[in-house]
């Protein structure tokens, strides 16, 4: 009998270090396994990689085997790949301006203990792969030279707390980072890319980076969030998929924080699109295999539910067909919010 497959099924697959081609050539894949795979087959000829998970082999190694075998392994062509892989992320970074200084790191998973990331008092922008460190879930480093980033203990927390974290990527983007400042949460209901690909983005508490504390009090948020702003300090995101798809996700919040700043200059309450539109949107996401814990919630719940709704009012839709654009509220927290981020944009002027 033919087996069916489902997206789920894929997920598996990819988190215990198989590959597509492991798959029986014979499987029926289900609708949204169908798309999965098309994804995952189009982001590997892009990134120019057989598979967007570590193979079976890189798994095999683990923070305990034999010295000799982590640094054959650390040497390796798969190694290397992913190495590249962390010299372009950084570059991307730096391009945008993402980070400053030595500033942002990035951090792959390559086994069940063990992941390589970038290392300490080096620009992103201009990273070489021998500059990359291999470090168990604790931050001992394991090979490499230079030394491992200091904030690498967030990353691993993060690996720790969230078994579905292959990649994560950390970096100060202005513009989501002055809603990190400002302790505000971005809004939602304002454009679909965010609320498919992040969905709602909490702000963890500051502690000094670096810290245990800090990684902790991050890590308490990515069962629910693959996106977390830090207070007083920047972005992190993970990404089931690999360490372009976290990259791709700081595009996005940077972008969208971009621009409920630039709307917030107009003179206008900004609109947003109704609860019907965000449920249709949970519906894309979830055949992507993108988890959202709103998934499943009833539009009311979506509207009720201020753990959804922080900062600011999404008008419940006033047609019976429920086709209708929300208008922000001028009243009360959407007010406020377009007064913080005015004051805040008036501050840095001064
Ligand atoms: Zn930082």
């Amino acid at each position: 009998m033919k087996t069916l497959i489902s997206a789920k099924d894929i997920e598996d697959l990819l988190r215990q270090g198989g590959d597509l081609r492991s798959l029986p050539a014979d499987a029926i894949l289900t609708p949204s396994a169908r798309d999965r795979v098309r994804e995952i087959e189009g982001r590997a000829t892009h990134n120019g990689t057989a598979s967007v998970a570590p193979s079976s082999a890189v798994k095999a190694i683990t923070s305990t085997s034999p010295k000799p075998e982590i640094e054959t392994f650390f040497r390796s062509p798969e190694i290397q790949q992913l190495k590249e892989q962390l010299c372009e992320i950084g570059r991307r970074l730096w391009q945008r301006a993402y980070v400053d200084g030595n500033g942002g790191n990035v951090a792959i998973r390559v086994g069940a203990d063990i992941a390589l990331c970038t290392p300490t008092l080096v620009s992103k922008g201009f990273m070489k792969p021998e500059d990359m460190c291999l470090v168990d879930l604790e931050g001992n480093q394991l090979a490499g030279t230079k030394r491992r980033t200091s904030e690498i203990l967030m990353h691993l927390q993060i690996m720790k707390r969230q078994p579905k974290a292959v990649a994560t990527v950390h970096c100060h983007p202005p513009h989501a980072t002055a809603f990190a400042v400002a302790g505000v949460e971005p809004p939602t209901c304002m454009i679909p890319e965010i609320e498919v690909f992040i969905g709602k983005v909490p702000i963890a508490p500051y502690r000094t980076p670096g810290t245990p504390e800090m990684g902790a009090l991050v890590a308490d948020l990515v069962d629910k969030h693959n996106t977390v702003l830090m207070a007083n300090h920047g972005v992190v995101a993970w990404s089931h998929l690999n360490v372009e798809d976290a990259y791709f996700k700081m595009e996005i919040i940077e972008a969208y924080c971009r621009t409920v700043v630039v709307a917030a200059q107009l003179g206008t309450p900004l609109k947003t699109f109704s609860q019907t539109h965000l449920q249709d949107l949970l519906k894309i996401k979830q055949t992507l295999g993108i988890p959202d814990p709103r998934i499943g919630l009833k539009e009311c719940e979506l509207c009720d539910n201020n753990e959804w709704r922080p900062g600011v009012t999404c008008a419940a839709t006033q047609n019976s067909n429920g086709s209708g654009t929300g208008v922000v509220s001028p009243d009360g927290e959407a007010e406020a919010l377009v007064q913080a981020i005015t004051d805040q944009i008036m501050a840095g002027e001064r």
